[in-house]
């Protein structure tokens, strides 16, 4: 069902602009208004889901073979670009700003200045713990 008040279903819908640069049946990719660097893409399903866990996994396959292909027409078609990050921001801590699932491809130069995450350390038997909690949750 599209959300009417939310924004990506309105660029699904054509009632918004955007900059769309390819689509298929379930999946829209367009310029992200506000690129880290030119040709940064956001890449979403046509059918409203809040985010990854609430969307069809069929949805999810199509996203991700959508992304493959606009990356490789990103990366052959701007020679300052030969790598990219792929993007998710799941949730409003994780800073999703937009509540309709989407991600970012984002074309990457040496001195853009986008910084990684931290990184921390696990502490005694802690790396085991959560394996074993997780790997548990997954049989
Ligand atoms: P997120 O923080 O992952 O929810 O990202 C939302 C992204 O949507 C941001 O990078 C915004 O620049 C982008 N955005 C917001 N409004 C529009 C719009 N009308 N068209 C294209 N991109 C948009
Ligand atoms: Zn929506």
């Amino acid at each position: 069902m599209p959300n009417n008040d939310c924004l990506f279903c309105q660029i699904v819908a054509g009632e918004i602009p955007s900059n769309k640069i390819y689509e298929t049946d379930n999946v829209i990719a367009f310029l992200d208004i506000n690129p880290v660097n030119p040709g940064h893409t956001l890449v979403v399903p046509k059918k409203h889901s809040e985010n990854m866990l609430d969307a069809d996994d069929a949805v999810l396959q199509e996203m991700i073979v959508v992304t493959k292909k606009v990356s490789q027409a990103i990366l052959e078609n701007f020679t300052e670009y030969n790598a990219f990050n792929l993007e998710l921001n799941n949730g409003q801590i994780a800073g999703q700003v937009i509540p309709h699932l989407h991600w970012h491809i984002i074309p990457r130069t040496e001195d853009d200045g986008l910084k990684h995450w931290p990184g921390k350390s696990y502490q005694g038997d802690e790396a085991r713990i959560v394996q074993e909690k997780l790997k548990n949750a997954l049989k």
